[in-house]
């Protein structure tokens, strides 16, 4: 290894080490199901996206094991060179009549999603309004554009307005877009759509909205541009293929012309191997369940109701939220780190989530609960936080 390198890292890990902030991984024995194991101790599991269980779904592994005895185990080369099979058509297809668009375009997972659709769309002569607690991806995306990015304060309409008055009237820009979250997963809130649709119309905005969050979750299932009824609206309809649907993968939705452009300007669809076959079929069909079923949906919800419901009784703080994302405010970093760590150890996975992930003096231990999850699952983890709660002092 290079002497600067080897210098570099030494550096930089001890001080995170020394600082607390290197996280160490414990890996998952199995499957990332409603209960896992992790270092042999059976859990119950919190902390997945995998808000409608449909990563463990029965029908969804048989799809992909036909699937991959016909097909193999992977695509084979690029989008637009051969990779392009006619199950990623049908996928795609499918994705456009569940966001209500006129097309869809897959990548091979919602991070180079953001950073594929972005780019592809803002340059250096363009400004971006990007929400201050958008993804990394989002910020990513916005930074590899070269546009001008223009942070705005969280959710703030007022702040919005202003930002983009300054810009359209400054005369800089080319183009200006406005960015943001559709479900923010720190604290489940949903993002003021409607509001953000009427500064866009007057500004002349692009509209983009990563619902990673919300797809599966908000809007009967259908995500939070159709919560809002915007499909006509928004611009880009993004969202991840790993979290509700339960496999991997990202994709665009919105006009075929839009689309059209992202299929020969987007670089990770042109330089980058396209989403394996068994995926494919399983995402897909896992969308046809959310077209013609909403009991998925309906389950996570009851159960993010009922988690949120015992949670609260106990006299603990659950912020905010809109969604069935539960976060359990402790405040103080140490003290939320402790947590966790106590209901680990009590039989409950449930991720502390402290600055700079989120603002100073405002930890939390965030529980995101599942549609597999059972009333008898949720009640011992009510049972855990009452015991951890008290012993800790943050409840009474
Ligand atoms: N966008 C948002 C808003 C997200 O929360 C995430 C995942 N944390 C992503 C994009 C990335 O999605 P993927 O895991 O499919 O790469």
């Amino acid at each position: 290894m290079a002497a600067i390198l080897d210098q570099f890292l030494d550096q930089n890990l001890t001080e995170l080490k020394e600082q607390g902030l290197y996280n160490e991984i414990d890996p998952v024995q199995g499957a990332n199901g409603p209960i896992i194991q992790v270092n042999g101790q059976s859990l119950i599991n919190l902390s997945s996206n995998n808000y409608l269980g449909l990563a463990t779904n029965d029908e969804l592994k048989k799809i992909a094991q036909t699937t991959i005895e016909r097909y193999g185990v992977g695509a084979g080369a690029v989008r637009t060179i051969n990779g392009t099979l006619d199950l990623h058509v049908k996928l795609e297809e499918k994705l456009a009549e569940f966001k209500g668009t006129e097309a869809a375009i897959s990548y091979q997972s919602g991070f180079n999603c953001n950073m594929a659709a972005i780019s592809a769309v803002m340059d250096k002569n363009d400004a971006i309004l990007s929400d201050q607690l958008n993804h990394a991806s989002i910020i990513d995306g916005c930074r590899l554009s070269k546009a001008k990015i223009i942070p705005f304060l969280h959710s703030d309409m007022e702040d919005l307005r202003k930002k983009a008055k300054e810009a359209k009237e400054s005369g800089q820009y080319n183009k200006i877009m406005v960015i943001t979250d559709g479900v923010f997963s720190m604290d489940g809130d949903i993002a003021k759509l409607p509001e953000i649709v009427e500064i866009a119309k007057e500004f002349d905005l692009i509209t983009y909205v990563d619902d990673a969050h919300g797809s599966g979750v908000t809007g009967k299932g259908k995500g939070t541009v159709k919560h809002f009824g915007l499909e006509k609206e928004i611009d880009f309809q993004i969202g991840t293929l790993s979290k509700a649907i339960g496999v991997v993968g990202g994709y665009v939705a919105g006009k075929q012309k839009l689309i059209d452009w992202l299929k020969v300007r987007s670089r990770p669809f042109l330089f980058s191997t396209a989403l394996p076959p068994g995926d494919v079929a399983a995402i897909t069909a896992a969308i046809q369940m959310l077209i013609d079923s909403t009991e998925l949906h309906d389950k996570l919800w009851e159960n993010g109701d009922y988690l949120k419901a015992g949670l609260k009784k106990l006299g603990f703080d659950i912020g905010a939220s809109e969604t069935p994302i539960t976060p359990c405010i402790i405040g103080d970093e140490k003290l939320t780190q402790t947590f966790s760590k106590r209901l680990f150890e009590e039989g409950v996975y449930a991720k502390s989530i402290v600055f700079p992930t989120v603002p100073k003096g405002t930890g939390r231990v965030r529980n995101m609960p599942t549609a597999a999850h059972t009333k008898e699952m949720l009640d011992e983890a009510i049972a855990t936080y009452e015991k951890v709660g008290k012993e800790l002092g943050v409840i009474s």
